[in-house]
């Protein structure tokens, strides 16, 4: 089986990465849970001497995402955080990094909490306003990370611009592409050095495992990511690694439904009389509609709106059957989150309206079932 170089994305999704098992011929790379490898002499194996620096299962998911996001290798660790965290070893005490100020609660906290420690700096800007981060640059700055669109706001980044700041600051452009999917929004081909997802969310896309991936555009940066992932150790599990492979097949047609659940439930609570407002990339009342036409391919299932008030938020989310109150986003089954007490309720209070997140907004994150059971279902919890 060879992947022809004009393969298009669901193909490169289905095949990349994946060859038959040399020893059966299972079409489905087994998962070899094993710790070591038996070696027939001294000096002489088959590329493989212990699982935490190699595994084929983890072998196999790393060149499918690294062709899924058009980079040069890719790296899976334990969870999102865990890729975050080990793209972080890039720097050194001193340096200096501007972030998305609307950034993961779990990434603010770690660059905020625990990196401050070993002397790094960090600066939260509004990255959608790009003359906000050349003016953040200092002589010590040595990356931009972005997530967009962003959590639960659904703010964007114009990413050829900030790849065209970062390339002119000779800084790394680090981006969070969670909440797209590469299915959406490929960060490498706008410039981008390293993307970074939680594949907890859509490149799983069941609800069923934790795991995070780092794909590098750059050699040098590929090499450091691998060998931090074996100096560290906080490697994917080969089962993980086997359930993430088994999400990324199907992810083009899943995120076809995404979006259409998403602009369908975007546009019903728009004309609902309860709704004061939908924040969602595919309406033209997005501030940002025309920048999401350029940078994405479909404009996915997360969606938030308002409602009058805190008490009438809570209501809708006690209401709702179909919808299922949890955090996380992503999978098959539709979810409600009230961002202000539970996301993002370690963040303050003026920094959540700094970036209008009030206590009326509702988040959604639309899954793939009949997009008219979850008209009823948002109809009778907003009834
Ligand atoms: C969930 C999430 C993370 C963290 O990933 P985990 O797998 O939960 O560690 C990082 N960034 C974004 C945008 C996320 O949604």
């Amino acid at each position: 089986m060879k992947l022809p170089e004009s393969a298009r994305f669901s193909t490169i999704c289905i095949h990349a990465g994946q060859e038959p098992d040399p020893s059966t011929g299972a079409i489905i790379t087994p998962i070899f849970q094993t710790s070591t490898y038996v070696q027939e002499e001294l000096g002489k194996h088959k590329g493989y001497e212990y699982a935490r620096t190699q595994n084929p299962t983890r072998f196999a998911l790393e060149q499918n995402l690294a062709a899924i996001e058009g980079g040069q290798a890719a790296y899976a660790f334990a969870s999102g955080m865990a890729a975050i965290d080990a793209i972080t070893t890039m720097l050194k005490s001193g340096d200096h990094v501007i972030v998305t100020d609307n950034t993961y609660g779990g990434t603010f906290r770690l660059f905020d909490k625990v990196l401050t420690k070993y002397g790094l700096e960090f600066s939260y800007v509004d990255t959608s306003r790009l003359e906000l981060v050349e003016q953040a640059i200092r002589p010590q700055t040595r990356m931009l990370f972005v997530e967009t669109p962003t959590n639960p706001v659904l703010r964007l980044t114009d990413l050829a611009s900030a790849a065209a700041v970062a390339k002119t600051a000779d800084i790394r452009l680090v981006v969070d592409n969670t909440f797209a999917s590469p299915c959406l929004q490929r960060p490498i081909e706008f410039g981008a050095d390293l993307v970074v997802h939680s594949t907890t969310k859509y490149l799983n896309g069941h609800s069923d495992s934790i795991g995070g991936i780092v794909v590098a555009a750059r050699q040098d940066d590929a090499d450091w990511l691998k060998f931090i992932q074996n100096a560290a150790g906080a490697i994917l599990s080969p089962f993980d690694s086997w359930l993430v492979l088994r999400g990324t097949k199907t992810l083009a047609v899943r995120m076809a439904q995404h979006n259409l659940n998403g602009q369908a439930l975007a546009e019903y609570l728009e004309g609902h009389p309860k709704v004061r407002r939908v924040l969602y990339p595919g309406l033209a009342s997005h501030p940002q509609h025309d920048l999401a036409k350029r940078q994405m391919k479909g404009f996915g299932g997360m969606l938030s709106f308002e409602v009058d008030s805190f008490e009438d938020a809570r209501r809708v989310c006690n209401s709702v059957r179909l919808m299922a109150l949890a955090e996380s986003l992503g999978g098959v089954e539709t979810l409600m989150t009230h961002p202000a007490s539970m996301t993002h309720a370690s963040v303050p209070p003026e920094r959540r309206a700094e970036i209008g997140l009030s206590d009326s907004l509702v988040r959604i994150s639309a899954g793939i079932e009949d997009p008219q059971d979850l008209i009823d279902d948002l109809g009778q919890a907003l009834g």
